[in-house]
C-alpha cells in the first residue's frame, strides 16, 4: 500500500488575523482538491523555504479553495510565516485525512479542545446541527461568535504558566444522557491519561469518541513533525479503531522527538 499523499500547489489568496493567536488563511488555485466531508478533516501544509509539513484543519473549502485558522505561538515554522505579510506566497497542501466518525444513533457532542482545536470545533458544530453539541474551549483569546449559536459553550481560563487544564475538566464532566459521541484536542502530554479515563472510568466504547494530540510542548523548535496520514491509512487498513490509530501517532512522536 503507498503511504504517500497526493500534493497540491496553492497561493495565499488572503490573510486576516482573527484574534491575537489566529489568523486565518485563504488558499486558493488548488486544482484537483477534493474534501473528504469529514468535518475535522486536516491536510499537511509546507510553507515556502521549507520542506516539512504541519497539520491544519480546513476549515472551510469550496472548489480550487481552502480556508485554515492557523494559531500563532511563540516560535515555529508555520507560526513565524503565517505572523507575516504571507499574501501571494505558494504553499504545499497535502490530500485530506479525517478522523470524526460519531455512532449512529449519537444525540449529542461534546467536544473539548484548545486554540488548535477551533476550527476543527466550529466545523463539526456547524456540520451537525441535529446534535444537542456542548463545546469547553480552553482558549486565550475572546472568540465569541466563532462557534456556531446552537452549541452550548464553556469558555475555560487559558492554559496558566503554560499548564492546560483540559486533562481536570475533563474528569469533572457531567456526561449528558443517552448516546453520544466524544471528540477532543490539544498538547498531546494531556490526551493520554484522558483516554484512560474514558476507558476505565467513563467506559465510552472507543467507538464513541476520539482523542488527539494537536501538538507536542517541547522547548524550541520542533526536530522532525510525524505525518498522520501514512499513519492513519496503516491503522485503517489492518482494521485499527481510530483510539488504537491516535495512540500510534503520539508514540510515533514520542520516539521522533525523544
Ligand atoms: C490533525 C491535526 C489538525 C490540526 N489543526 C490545526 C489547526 O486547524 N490550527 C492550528 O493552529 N493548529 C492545528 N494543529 C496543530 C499544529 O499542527 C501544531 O501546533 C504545529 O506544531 C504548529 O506548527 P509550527 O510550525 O507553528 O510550530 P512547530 O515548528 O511545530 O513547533 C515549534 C515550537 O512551538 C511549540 N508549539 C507547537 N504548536 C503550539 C501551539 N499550538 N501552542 C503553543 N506552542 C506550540 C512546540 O512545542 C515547539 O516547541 C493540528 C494538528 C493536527 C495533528
Amino acid at each position: 500500500m503507498s503511504t504517500r499523499a497526493a500534493l497540491y500547489e496553492a497561493t495565499v489568496r488572503s490573510r486576516e488575523p482573527l484574534s491575537d493567536h489566529l489568523v486565518r488563511l485563504v488558499l486558493g488555485g488548488l486544482d484537483g482538491f477534493a474534501s473528504s466531508g469529514v468535518p475535522d478533516e486536516w491536510v499537511g501544509l509546507v510553507v515556502p523555504g521549507q520542506f516539512q509539513s504541519r497539520y491544519y484543519t480546513v476549515r472551510s473549502h469550496r472548489p480550487g479553495e481552502l480556508t485554515l485558522d492557523v494559531v500563532v505561538h511563540d516560535v515555529g515554522l508555520v507560526t513565524e510565516w503565517a505572523m507575516r505579510d504571507c499574501i501571494g506566497d505558494t504553499v504545499v497542501v497535502t490530500e485530506p485525512k479525517a478522523s470524526f466518525d460519531p455512532p449512529q444513533g449519537a444525540t449529542w457532542l461534546l467536544l473539548v479542545g484548545d486554540l488548535t482545536a477551533m476550527p476543527a470545533m466550529a466545523r463539526i458544530a456547524e456540520t451537525r446541527p441535529d446534535l444537542a453539541t456542548y463545546v469547553m474551549a480552553e482558549v486565550p483569546d475572546d472568540l465569541a461568535g466563532y462557534l456556531p449559536e446552537h452549541a452550548q459553550v464553556t469558555w475555560l481560563a487559558p492554559p496558566s504558566a503554560g499548564q492546560s487544564a483540559l486533562a481536570e475538566v475533563v474528569e469533572t464532566i457531567d456526561w449528558p444522557d443517552g448516546e453520544g459521541y466524544f471528540w477532543m484536542a490539544g498538547e498531546s502530554a494531556q490526551m493520554r491519561s484522558i483516554r484512560k479515563h474514558l476507558m476505565r472510568e467513563v467506559k465510552l466504547p472507543s467507538s464513541h469518541y476520539d482523542v488527539m494530540g494537536y501538538w507536542r510542548a517541547t522547548a524550541g523548535r520542533q526536530p522532525r513533525a510525524v505525518d498522520p496520514g501514512p499513519i492513519w491509512r496503516a491503522g485503517k487498513a489492518a482494521g485499527k479503531s481510530d483510539e488504537q490509530i491516535w495512540a500510534d501517532y503520539d508514540a510515533a512522536r514520542e520516539a521522533t522527538n525523544g
